[in-house]
């Protein structure tokens, strides 16, 4: 391509490496450069997409033979104002560059995601959600205003009063609809750097669902571990956590553990092994038998009711406590299928799913579920009730096998009433979109498309698999 960009053709993966695509990498850290990429997509004849840690579990920021525009470098706080607790920050600020800079000031991120590593723009894209979902819902509630540059030419802000349709559009319309340039979010004030979490198994999967239920209005955040490799009469069998801030004045250590270096996850396991390797020595358990095996390890283990003090990000963040630990599953790595049901249809639907998966001779390794309540962005995923979301590893073997699984499992959530999660699932098809969204929630966004980006400049792998 010719042009004043430094491009390179680039293989591009998703988070869990089982799907791949090729495209002009393009690194972008102004206005003026998205401005200039809009104008040499439009001269090339390609399609764009933006990226910002490339950390979908799925082909949202791939777009294979087009421009996939990098916002990692475009990572600065602009603001911060430790007596209000906003931030203003470029689309490429981390969740772990923004605790970073709030935390000794008394502020948290008011919803993260299982990693850290994930940028405010992918964050805004998806409308991410927490351990906290039910209680704060998710991320865009907390976004005061964002900046976006449209492909039409169009710069302009949005909150929930101003251009509010494409506010509630923009976030978690997938970076379809337009560029976010920075946005503005409300922090949540903390007292103490650590929270109090309990922990308690559950024998089976109907004893998880109610335990979610009836505990969640006690508790800040809660999430469960599910053992998705057992069978029989304890399916489903697993472990909640609850968490709970700690009030002012409530830790006497409090101002200890708001410093960065009492959050750090230790580098080392057992003070030898380095953990960027240990991915290496998992690889060989990596499997059916293997993982069965961990997961009666861990439910043997987690019998013992117990409460304790954790630093809030080895609460929020265990995902990160093994770096690149998604390459023990190997060449083929893995997908994630996410679910989420109203709570009275929960049961019966994961049971078969379950079932299933151990009947086709594909169980899901690790299941983690959440509790979750509605919120009123344009393509939102939540419900009121539960997600639960399952990783399978990926073979050349077992691919059309697995393929045909979650088509299954796409026709059981939805006949439950169900939704899905378009940073996570790489199953879903147009038709299972058009059942989740509904013609009118589909048209409203088609609209917003034509209107914000009528060339379709804005295009990814995952628009053309679900919306075209
Ligand atoms: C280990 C792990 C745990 C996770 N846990 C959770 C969780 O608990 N809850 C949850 O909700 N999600 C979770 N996720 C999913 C993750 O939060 C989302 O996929 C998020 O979108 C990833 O952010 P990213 O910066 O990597 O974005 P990318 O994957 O790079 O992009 C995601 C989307 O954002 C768009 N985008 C990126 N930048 C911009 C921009 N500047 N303007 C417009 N659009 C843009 C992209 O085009 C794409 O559609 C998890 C993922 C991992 C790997």
């Amino acid at each position: 391509m010719d042009n004043n960009f430094e491009t390179n053709f680039s293989l591009f993966e998703n988070f869990g490496h089982s799907l791949n695509s090729t495209a002009y990498r393009l690194q972008l850290i102004s206005n003026q450069d998205i401005k200039d990429a809009y104008k040499l997509a439009r001269q090339a004849g390609l399609t764009m997409t933006a990226r910002g840690a490339g950390r979908s579990y799925n082909d949202a920021s791939l777009n294979g033979g087009g421009i996939v525009m990098d916002f990692s470098a475009m990572n600065r706080i602009l603001s911060w104002n430790k007596d209000t607790g906003r931030a203003i920050c470029e689309p490429g600020v981390t969740l772990e560059q923004l605790w970073q800079c709030t935390l000794l000031d008394g502020w948290w991120p008011p919803v993260v995601s299982g990693t850290m590593k994930t940028t405010l723009g992918g964050c805004l894209a998806a409308n991410i959600h927490g351990k906290n979902n039910y209680r704060l819902g998710p991320i865009g509630e907390h976004v005061l205003e964002f900046n976006a540059l449209l492909p039409s030419g169009v710069a302009l802000t949005c909150s929930p009063k101003r251009n509010s349709d494409l506010f509630y559009g923009m976030i978690s319309g997938l970076g379809m609809l337009g560029i976010f340039t920075s946005m503005t979010l409300q922090m949540k004030r903390i007292y103490s750097g650590r929270l109090e979490v309990k922990a308690w198994p559950t024998p089976n999967l109907q004893n998880h669902l109610d335990s979610l239920l009836e505990n969640a209005p006690e508790y800040d955040y809660i999430v469960g571990w599910m053992d998705t490799t057992v069978r029989g009469r304890n399916l489903g069998r697993g472990q909640i956590h609850a968490a709970r801030y700690l009030a002012s004045g409530e830790d006497p250590d409090s101002a200890r553990f708001l410093q960065l270096k009492n959050q750090t996850l230790p580098a080392r396991v057992f003070g030898i092994i380095p953990k960027s390797i240990l991915h290496y020595f998992m690889r060989p358990f990596v499997n059916n038998l293997g993982w069965s095996l961990i997961n009666s390890m861990k439910y043997f283990t987690s019998l013992q009711r117990h409460t304790f003090l954790q630093s809030h990000a080895s609460f929020h963040f265990l995902l990160d406590y093994i770096p690149d630990w998604e390459r023990s599953y190997g060449p083929d790595g893995l997908i994630q299928y996410q679910s989420f049901l109203p709570s009275e249809n929960a049961e019966s639907a994961w049971r078969e799913m379950l079932q299933l998966s151990h009947r086709s001779g594909v169980p899901a390794f690790l299941g983690v579920t959440k509790r979750h309540r509605p919120d009123k962005f344009l393509l939102t995923h939540a419900v009121d009730g539960f997600s639960l979301a399952l990783d399978f590893k990926v073979t050349r073997g077992n691919r059309a096998k697995l393929a045909r699984l979650l088509e299954t499992f796409d026709r059981i959530v939805l006949q439950a009433g169900g939704r899905f999660y378009f940073a996570k699932n790489s199953e879903t098809t147009r038709a299972s979109t058009r059942q989740f969204l509904g013609t009118q929630t589909l048209s409203k966004y088609q609209r917003l498309k034509k209107r914000c980006d009528p060339e379709q400049l804005l295009e990814s792998d995952l628009y053309r698999r679900v919306f075209k």
